[in-house]
């Protein structure tokens, strides 16, 4: 199997909001969503990044659009999922699978762009919203309306998964493809049922935090932002064992990948992180 990870979007903040004591100064994320091409399933999406649902469109609801002229992201038309599909050869309704680590707009702009796609995503999660009001929803930052109409037919629960004992301090994780490449690692504390993406195959293995932190060094250093990131949380004392995961793998030789970390990674677009039995062959 091999992996990248493009960018969908820019956005900008103050460095002081996503890292403690940072300083006051703009500074330009990330918005990366994974694509994993494996050598039976074909090309499987690791959420979607933002898209232009979420920033464009008279009929997005009211809170959709202060949303977006909040985070005002900044879109990266070429690395959007079907442009970098189309680069490699494959089209949307080439895409069967997509993992959906939680319900942000960012991780599930493009979602309606796959129609033969079924949805890896916690069902309790995607439960909870489908019960909730539009104002509960808008107060954890979701917005049911960017999903597919028949995302609950089409959603399988990743809890279904076999769930196996895995190295490095990472507990348990859902072999989430049934041959030991991809494993679902619950990462609690942003949102809920947050989980990360661990590649045990890979030539170095890699774990993607998704949203556990905006920066890497945020981690590294221990310097989780606070007011208002620990208002936004959604249980900051999971978010800091989390924490811990992530930076325990990492002294053990791990690579860790974050969505909006600013800093290039050596799998991202249009490198490719690959299985070790696998380099120089095809996916
Ligand atoms: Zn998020």
């Amino acid at each position: 199997m091999k992996v990248t990870f493009a960018n969908s979007a820019h956005i900008t903040t103050k460095e002081r909001l996503v890292l403690g004591h940072g300083r006051w100064r703009n500074i330009s994320l990330k918005v990366r969503y994974g694509l994993c091409l494996h050598p039976q399933i074909g090309p499987i999406l690791i959420d979607t990044g933002y898209g232009p649902s979420v920033t464009k469109g008279a009929e997005r609801s009211l809170g959709l659009k202060l949303y977006s002229s909040l985070f005002f992201p900044d879109l990266i038309p070429e690395q959007a999922p079907d442009a970098i599909l189309s680069r490699l050869g494959y089209r949307c309704d080439n895409v069967k699978l997509v993992i959906v680590s939680h319900f942000h707009a960012d991780h599930i702009a493009t979602l309606n762009q796959f129609p033969k796609a079924q949805f890896l995503a916690r069902r309790t999660v995607f439960d909870a919203l489908a019960r909730r009001t539009y104002l509960q929803n808008l107060r954890h930052g979701l917005f049911p309306e960017l999903l597919p109409e028949t995302f609950s037919d089409r959603l399988i629960d990743m809890e279904q998964s076999p769930l196996e004992p895995l190295p490095h301090g990472l507990g348990e994780g859902w072999d989430l493809l049934g041959d030991g490449s991809l494993h679902a690692i619950d990462l609690p504390g942003h949102a809920d049922g947050h989980f990360g993406l661990y590649f045990s195959t890979l030539d170095t293995p890699l774990l993607y935090g998704v949203d556990c932190q905006w920066l890497m060094r945020a981690i590294t250093e221990n310097r989780a932002p606070a007011f208002p990131a620990n208002l936004i949380a959604n249980d900051p004392q999971a978010l800091s064992h989390s924490m811990v995961k992530l930076a325990n793998f990492q002294a053990k030789g791990g690579d860790i990948l974050l969505c909006h970390d600013p800093i290039d990674s050596p799998c991202d677009w249009p490198n490719f992180a690959q299985d070790s039995d696998d380099m120089g062959g095809e996916a």
